[in-house]
């Protein structure tokens, strides 16, 4: 079977998801972006007279994540004539549309109890042969196919695309215990000859390669901080321009992250790896849990680390 990516389906629009949208935009696919409708409406909605059931309302979700994706950062390989290859949609209205597009990627929250509902729905509109992948950043792959037809088992597995998915070269490819090899070996050129990245195929492991070496990284950090009496400046001083990383110091990625998203693929690590020598390593200290209580999540949130000012 001679595959083509004419149409993808992005379930999800977050931090990840609109920027997945965009790149695929990008390099020319049409675009399916797909969101949960909100429980409740904004003062200016309300004052506008609009209800839960005006399209605008149960719209918004995906399109404001789109707009601010959109915004942030333009580079040479984007330019916003490539918007109009995204179409926004919902989860509730709209998820049948998936049964026409040839890949669909699960870009929604990190826990693995709404990935498998929202794995459930697709199972349930797909047409058999179309590629399903999820971003997860460190769920195992066989928990979430677990359950699935078989047909969806052997055309699933984990695409994880880096932080910003535009610009991030890094595309970990993840085969779940039923993934075909026409899929792997499709999905590893796709990556490199049409999105522009460096393909790398990993186990099934909790975390895989990048987020259990990044999130190792991190955590030893949080640690230190206060063991060593360090403020984050200080850190991210250390961590950034001046060891070549002019963009990537730790506390500033981490709020580009988010502390929940964070916070999800450091607990799965310190629950599916409890014998792992840094297993200690990975529990979160009080001063994160904290912040993750008060909704601190970094840049989505306006708050992290930093202010957004
Ligand atoms: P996010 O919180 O910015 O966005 C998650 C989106 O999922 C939200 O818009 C939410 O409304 C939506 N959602 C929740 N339930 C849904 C459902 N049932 N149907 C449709 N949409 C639903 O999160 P994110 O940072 O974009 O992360 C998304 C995924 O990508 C996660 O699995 C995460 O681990 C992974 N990831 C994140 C990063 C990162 O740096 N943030 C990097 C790589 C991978």
């Amino acid at each position: 079977m001679k595959r083509t990516i004419k149409k993808v389906a992005v379930i999800g629009s977050g931090i990840m998801g609109s920027g997945i949208a965009c790149h695929f935009a990008n390099i020319g696919v049409e675009v399916l972006l797909l969101d949960i409708i909100p429980k409740e409406l904004t003062e200016t909605e309300s004052k506008k007279g609009l209800t839960l059931e005006s399209k605008v309302v149960r719209n918004r979700i995906v399109n404001e994540h789109l707009a601010n994706s959109l915004k942030s950062k333009p580079s040479p390989i984007y330019s916003a004539k490539f918007a109009s290859r995204i179409s926004t949609r919902n989860t509730t209205d709209d998820m049948a549309k998936i049964a026409a597009v040839d890949w669909i990627i699960e870009v929604v929250v990190e826990r693995l109890d709404v990935k498998k509902l929202v794995f459930e729905q697709i199972d349930k509109y797909r047409t058999p042969g179309t590629l399903v992948t999820s971003n997860t950043s460190g769920i195992p792959i066989h928990f979430m196919s677990e359950g699935r037809s078989e047909d969806f088992q052997k055309h699933f597995c984990g695409t994880h695309f880096f932080n910003p998915a535009r610009y991030l070269k890094l595309f970990e490819i993840i085969p779940g215990p039923k993934t075909s090899s026409e899929v792997l070996d499709f999905l590893k050129n796709y990556g490199e000859q049409f999105l522009g990245k460096t393909s790398v195929v990993a186990k099934d492991t909790p975390a895989f390669i990048g987020n259990r070496i990044g999130v190792f990284g991190i955590q030893s950090l949080f640690h230190l901080v206060k063991e060593m009496g360090l403020t984050i400046e200080q850190v991210d001083k250390l961590t950034g321009p001046v060891i070549g990383r002019p963009k990537s110091a730790t506390f500033r990625t981490v709020d580009v992250v988010g502390l929940d998203t964070l916070v999800h693929v450091a607990n799965g690590i310190y629950e599916n790896c409890p014998e792992d020598e840094a297993h200690e390593l990975f529990q979160l200290p009080e001063f994160i849990k904290k912040m993750v209580e008060n909704k601190w999540f970094g840049s989505k949130t306006g708050q992290g680390f930093y202010k957004k000012v």
